[in-house]
């Protein structure tokens, strides 16, 4: 630890590091086949990387336009148009974000204020709640637990409050792999409709949804639409984790106020990544893949875990699949989590850090975004759970 020169005056309650962080560390220490945290173990598309290595190389290397380079913004455009049929102004309702991350960072930075309740659904992906409080936010927790991880809106309604300024949804949902469905969909529109709350859509996942089912985007409802935003990832759309680009959709009014805050905090993000996204993306084969190609990396981790005595809730969505492992052990979800990591050699996500009050079930996360080979290397080691 090195000396503190300087006192602190932390904002966050809790500055402890991410499960993801804990649980990757964890796996490289112990050599344990990473089913944790959520990446991709695969390359992405050649053409992709090719695409990013020619404008790189073409000196496509300086600032573009803080709403994000103009052919990307219509590349996304054309592509929300075909998708879910609404057309969308390439300039006024978009903006290029560094990651999911940051844009849901700023979407909640520029509209939560002070004493503003915040109403999210637990298990919720592990940045909602610090970008609250970061906000002056007070979070309002909504529990969902296994193996549903279902929502009664009439209990929504109830908690909605006149300080209630924002509700998150999460479809699919990470880290339950549940979605929702069109009649939730209509029952968050007839909680918020007349009010002033912000839906902030996370939709990361839009593409990874199964069984023949259609993701539910906010953009299906136009009247919703008029006070959301919603969010996506180029991480989970190209295989690129790591290259930390995303968007933020909405009506103008909204995209505005959030480009007011972008503009101070990340101002335009990555030039010739951009230009290769748009090229790419302008082919609707470059992502209408998606969900038959996960849903066979689904199928296959059942096929491959059916021996191993853990319980799957099967994914509707997302790369991820959650399991109840109470036949096998009596531990805590995170002791257990550590446990498979350490002593089977396969790393795992619990469940309890998603949640403000953890409900106690014994349940994890394992991720099938995946290569074959690992899936089996992982189901041999699981196994071994059969004593
Ligand atoms: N939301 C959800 C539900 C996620 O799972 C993730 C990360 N996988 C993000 C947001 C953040 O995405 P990004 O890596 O683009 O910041
Ligand atoms: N979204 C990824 C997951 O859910 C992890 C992202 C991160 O490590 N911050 O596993």
């Amino acid at each position: 630890m090195s000396k503190q020169h300087v006192a602190i005056h932390p904002k966050l309650s809790s500055g402890g590091t991410t499960i993801f962080t804990i649980m990757s560390k964890l796996a490289s220490e112990h050599m344990a086949i990473n089913l944790g945290q959520g990446f991709p173990d695969f390359e992405c598309d050649q053409k992709l990387k090719d695409l990013v290595a020619k404008h790189l190389q073409e000196g496509k290397n300086q600032y573009v336009p803080l709403a994000g380079l103009p052919k990307l913004n219509e590349t996304l455009s054309r592509k929300m148009e075909h998708v879910y049929g609404m057309p969308i102004d390439p300039q006024a309702q978009i903006c290029v974000t560094a990651g999911a991350t940051q844009a849901l960072y700023t979407a909640i930075m520029a509209f939560v204020n002070k004493g503003d309740e915040v109403i999210i659904f637990e298990p919720a992906y592990d940045c909602y709640t610090p970008q609250i409080q970061l906000a002056g936010g007070v979070v309002k927790p909504y529990t969902m637990t296994y193996p549903d991880y279902g929502i009664d809106w009439n209990r929504v309604k109830d908690m909605v409050t006149d300080k209630t300024r924002m509700i998150i949804i999460n479809t699919p949902h990470n880290p339950s792999g549940t979605i929702l469905s069109n009649k939730d969909m209509q029952s968050l529109e007839d909680i918020v409709s007349g009010t002033s709350i912000v839906v902030l859509s996370d939709e990361v996942y839009e593409h990874l949804i199964y069984d023949g089912e259609d993701h539910q985007s906010i953009m299906r409802f136009p009247n919703l639409f008029e006070q959301s935003l919603a969010v996506f990832s180029f991480g989970k759309t190209l295989h690129a984790t790591g290259w930390k680009m995303g968007y933020v959709v909405g009506p103008e009014y909204l995209i505005k106020e959030f480009k007011t805050i972008h503009q101070w905090n990340v101002f335009c993000t990555n030039s010739f990544v951009q230009f290769a996204i748009a090229d790419y993306l302008a082919e609707a084969e470059n992502y209408e893949y998606l969900p038959s190609f996960f849903q066979e990396k689904r199928d296959k981790m059942n096929e491959l875990l059916a021996d191993v005595p853990l319980t799957p809730k099967v994914a509707k969505g997302t790369y991820f699949q959650a399991y109840d492992y109470s036949d096998v052990s009596e531990m805590d979800d995170l002791t257990f989590a550590k446990y498979l990591t350490s002593e089977i050699g396969v790393a795992a996500i619990p469940m309890s850090p998603f949640y403000t009050n953890p409900p106690g079930d014994k349940v994890i996360r394992l991720c099938f975004a995946k290569k074959e080979d690992t899936i089996q290397a992982a189901a041999e080691r699981l196994m071994r759970l059969k004593g």
